[in-house]
This record gives structure tokens, sequence and C-alpha cells, in this order.
């Protein structure tokens, strides 16, 4: 059934990257759109995230989430385009390539076979003689071996990208509020509303995006529930000189991605520790063991920030998209590694979804995936 023909409004609960950009596609489609967090929007994984837009360099697997990403990267200009023309924010989008090094003649040859297996896909890459790397990137130590460069991929200032969906939705009539005890209320068969901190609002259409925290919301059915686990991730930040850095670049055990507010960002650690959001003496010297070994002239730059955030992980490492067994509720969670980069192709198909309209490509990331046996999720109302 179509959002029009319910009549009602469509509440999105979490406020990062994905409900944000969410909110905006189907306001821009004319919906009446309520986004609840109960935090600071925009402030969770989404501003915790190094926003490296590499759907190749990533090595995403699997073949349905693969295409998924690149037809995001592909919508990535003209989303930052009309979200920056609809708030006026800038969120610094940069599509010049993510540079790969290696050190050692191994590291070389897989630079050589990653070429020819992304040359197979049609994906443009220039390998780099260890002269064209430094030329390209003075800054890596001298002991490097070359390069390849990926084109078309690249990185968004995240951060940034959080503020200017906030601007470019409020300018677009939603509502972002915060309430910090939010529960969802359905009855047997479809969505009613949610109760909020000032009382209920009821709701046409939900769709839950809480990112991390998406199997802990209170209210919903436990059929709808989807499997997630947060994934930890720490990173730090270097004050470095304007283009010190030019790419982001891969180098063993650590990406550097080069931010213009004199920040160049080392990321990022993986591990599956709870709720936990503190970093830690073990994830920063990974961090810049991994960065001083590619290049020992990193060393005299000031640690100005560290910080940790949680990856909405799932079982089968792909997203959870589209309606449930409850009509009218959704889910847009899951994203895990890449939810910076999928954004606009989550907002455009779930608006789709929302709408009743058809998402094929969203089928292989249904609730209900065939062949899946979810390994049961511990819940608790709040976390
Ligand atoms: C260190 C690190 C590096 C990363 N690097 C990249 C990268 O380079 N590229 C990339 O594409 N992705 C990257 N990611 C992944 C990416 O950040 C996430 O996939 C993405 O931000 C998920 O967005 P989200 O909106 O689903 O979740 P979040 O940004 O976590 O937002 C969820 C929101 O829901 C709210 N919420 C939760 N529960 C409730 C509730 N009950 N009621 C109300 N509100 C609630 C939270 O307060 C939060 O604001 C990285 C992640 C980390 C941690």
């Amino acid at each position: 059934m179509s959002m029009d023909s319910r009549g009602g409004d469509v509440v999105v609960i979490g406020a990062g990257l994905i409900g944000l950009a969410i909110a905006f596609e189907l306001a821009e489609r004319g919906a009446t759109v309520r986004v609840y967090d109960r935090g600071e929007p925009g402030r969770a994984a989404s501003w915790a995230g190094a926003g490296m837009l590499a759907p190749y360099t990533e090595r995403v697997a699997n073949e349905a989430l693969l295409g998924f990403c690149v037809s995001s990267l592909r919508e990535y200009p003209r989303f930052v385009e009309r979200v920056r023309a609809a708030g006026g924010i800038d969120p610094r989008l940069c599509l010049d390539g993510v540079v790969h090094t290696a050190f050692n003649e191994a590291d070389l040859n897989r630079l050589q076979s990653d070429a020819q297996e992304l040359a197979a896909r049609n994906v443009a890459t220039e390998m780099l003689d260890r002269s064209s790397l430094f030329s390209t990137e003075p800054w890596l130590g001298s002991h490097v071996a070359g390069g390849l460069i990926v084109s078309g991929e690249g990185c968004v200032d995240n951060r940034r990208l959080g503020r200017a969906l906030v601007s470019a939705c409020q300018t677009r009539g939603v509502a972002v509020e915060r309430s910090s005890a939010l529960r969802v209320e359905c009855d047997e068969r479809r969505v009613l509303g949610v109760h909020t901190d000032l009382g209920f609002v009821a709701a046409g259409a939900i769709v839950n995006a809480c990112g991390a925290w998406a199997s802990h919301v209170p209210g919903i059915p436990a059929r709808c529930v989807p499997p997630i686990e947060p994934i930890k991730g720490e990173m730090l930040a270097l004050g470095a000189p304007d283009e010190f850095v030019r790419h982001a670049t891969w180098v063993p055990g650590a990406y550097l991605v080069p931010r213009d507010d004199g920040r160049l960002l080392v990321g990022a650690t993986v591990e599956s520790a709870g709720f936990d959001e503190r970093v830690t003496a073990r994830g920063v010297h990974e961090l810049l063991h991994a960065a001083l070994s590619a290049a020992p002239s990193l060393g005299s730059f000031v640690v100005t920030e560290t910080w940790a955030g949680l990856r909405p992980g799932t079982p089968d490492g792909l997203p959870f998209l589209g309606p449930t067994p409850i009509e009218g509720l959704f889910l847009a969670c899951g994203h895990y590694r890449n939810g910076i980069l999928l954004a606009p192709v989550t907002a455009r198909t779930t608006a789709d979804a929302v709408e009743g309209k058809p998402a094929p490509e969203i089928l292989p990331f249904s609730l209900t995936r065939a062949g899946t046996d979810w390994p049961l999720v511990e819940r608790t109302t709040r976390v």
C-alpha cells in the first residue's frame, strides 16, 4: 500500500546519515516526515566514520551488495548537489581516486592482479611505479615499492554531510526532533505510530534507521527485529599541513584520509566489543604503528583527536532494507562498513518502498532473505 493511500506521516527513527538521507529524499518527494533521535543528529557512527566512498577498495565480495554500493557511488555527486542546494552546506565530496600502496614484491604482485580484476569490471585503475607514486604522494616512506590508483573512488566529509543533511531536511520541512525514550506502537497487522517524550505521534509508515542499535528499539514485534551487532572502530586524527596527503591512501594495516580542515584521519580498527565506545591504547598503537611504518614523516605531527564508533554489523554482512511483516514498518539498517557510501541509494530505494513502488534492488537485503537462519539476538530495551 502506498504512503499516499494510507495518508499518514512518515516517522524515521534514527538521525544518522541513513535516517536523514531517507527523510530528505521523502520530503523532496512531497511526504510529511518526522525524524526522531535520542541523541544529537549525525553524531553516532555517521560522525565517527572516515567517509571513504570506495566499494572496490573495500573489496565488497557479495555481488548484490557491490552493485548496490557502485550505484550509490554513481549517485553521490547528484545527491550531494541536492543536499547542498537545499541546506546550503557543502559536504566536500572528492572522487579523485584512492591510492593503494605496496612495500614489497608480493604486495606489488597483489596490486597487479587487483588491477586486472578491476579492468575486467571496467573500473579504471593505474599502476604507479615508485617514482610516479612519490610524485603523487611524496610523504610516503622511501621503502615504498609502488602503488595503484583506483579511479572514481574517493571520500566525503561525513561530519559535514550530517550537518548538511540536517539543514537540508529542515529546509524541506522535516521535523528533526530529540526524544530520549521512544516506543513504536503497532497492532497485529500494521504500525500505528510512536510514543515520544512529548506524547503519541500517529504514523502511516515508520523506518527503523537506528544503526548499531536497530535491534533494540522498544515496541517492535520480535518477528520484525533485525539481527544487528555493534562492531567497534577506533580512529585518530593528526594535524597535517594542507594537501600533505593528497588522496585517500591505503597502507598496510590502515588508511589515511585528508580533510580540508587540517586533519589527516587514520583509521580504523575493527572489533566486536559490545556497545563500548572508548578509545584504547591498543587501538591508537595499532593505527599509529601502521601509519608510521608506511610514512615515518608522519611521526612529527600532533595527534589532535581520537574517537571510536559502532558500525551496524549483520550476520552475513548485508544490510536490512525494505518492508517487514508488519505493514508500514520498514528497515534501513545494518550498513556495517559502508553506510556513508550507501546513504544515497538507501534513501532512494527506501523512499520507493515506503511509497509502495517496486524496489527490486533491495530484495537481496530483505529481512526474510532466503536460506537465512538468524542467530538469536539478545534484546534489551535500552543500550
Ligand atoms: C570507525 C568507523 C569508520 C567507518 N568508515 C566508513 C567509511 O569510510 N565509509 C563508509 O561508507 N562507512 C564507514 N563506516 C560505517 C558507517 O559509519 C556506518 O555504516 C553508518 O554511519 C551507519 O549509519 P546509520 O545512520 O545507520 O547509523 P548511525 O550513524 O549510528 O545512526 C543511528 C542513529 O540512531 C539513533 N538511535 C539509536 N537507537 C535509537 C532509539 N531507540 N531511539 C531514537 N534514536 C535512536 C542513534 O542515536 C544514532 O543517531 C565507518 C564506521 C566506523 C565506526
